[in-house]
């Protein structure tokens, strides 16, 4: 029964926070939220120790499309990077900004980008894309990102500056098109570069949350060196090209691991955990 610890805490962490919100805030959705997410979570590490091949697309399945379609299409909920500006600038702490705090600027520093590996509903889709590692070399096309973190901003605080009405309602449009506009970009990158993975490392401006927060996170793969004999293998089924043999702080594309897994249960010698 010890081996089932890890579902029973994390479940446990994700009841505290959801009623602590439920409480402060006099909000009940903050209790159904987390307490979804925290079940999801937990089962997913739970289907892991019995060695489910299809956990961690389980997780993804049920978080990201709670997500995309709960609360960004029927709560109107805009939960892409424009929304966590618009809160931001309007000063409310809700949804989209707890989201922000917890799975990408504060969480990151526990549980790295596992967001990325498990929870967001961009990549779920574009895992579903057969090129499940990457077949060309990496591009050096990273800067991207932060322009697409610039015009977000600037797109928020234009709307802001021209004091433009209704803005919820254009949050909510921003939301659908933005969404469709990274499905066709993610899509087509993914073709292009023979990688599922090509809009994370390149596009997505999340990343420029994630990637600074990851660096320092309590949860990482570790690499025994003493059991490992060299062979490649981790690095070759890495989705996001990281070197995981590396256990120091400044290994090749260590802010990248979304904690897949796949090296781990892909190593011959059991070196990886
Ligand atoms: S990098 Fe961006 S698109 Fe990719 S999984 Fe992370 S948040 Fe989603
Ligand atoms: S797959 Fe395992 S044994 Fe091979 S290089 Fe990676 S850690 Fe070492
Ligand atoms: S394969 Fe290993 S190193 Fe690569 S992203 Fe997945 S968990 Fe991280």
């Amino acid at each position: 029964m010890k081996k089932y610890l890890a579902p029973v805490i994390i479940l446990a962490v994700f009841e505290s926070v959801a009623v602590t919100l439920w409480l402060t805030k006099n909000n009940l959705f903050y209790l159904f939220n987390f307490s979804y997410i925290g079940l999801s979570v937990s089962l997913g590490v739970f289907l892991y120790i019995r060695n489910n091949r299809h956990a961690r697309r389980v997780v993804q399945l049920l978080v990201g499309l709670y997500m995309l379609v709960y609360l960004g299409l029927i709560c109107n909920e805009n939960m892409q990077i424009e929304g966590f500006w618009y809160y931001l600038f309007t000063g409310v702490f809700e949804a989209a900004t707890i989201h922000y705090a917890v799975a990408k600027i504060i969480g990151p520093l526990f549980f790295g980008r596992g967001w990325c590996g498990y929870a967001c509903w961009t990549a779920m889709v574009l895992d579903f894309l057969p090129f499940k590692t990457p077949a060309q070399k990496r591009r050096k096309i990273g800067w991207i990102r932060y322009v697409v973190f610039v015009l977000s901003l600037a797109f928020v605080g234009a709307l802001f500056l021209a004091h433009v009405g209704n803005i919820e309602r254009i949050m909510f449009r921003a939301f659908i098109a933005g969404n469709i506009l990274y499905y066709a970009a993610g899509i087509a990158l993914a073709y292009l570069f023979k990688d599922n993975r090509a809009f994370c490392k390149y596009i997505c401006p999340i990343t420029v949350f994630l990637k600074p927060m990851s660096c320092f996170s309590a949860i990482r793969i570790r690499c025994d060196k003493s059991k490992c004999i060299s062979c490649g293998k981790c690095k070759r089924v890495c989705p996001m090209d990281v070197d995981v043999t590396d256990n120091s702080l400044k290994r090749k594309n260590g802010t990248e691991c979304i904690l897949c897994m796949e090296c781990v249960k892909n190593c011959p010698k059991n070196a990886l955990d």
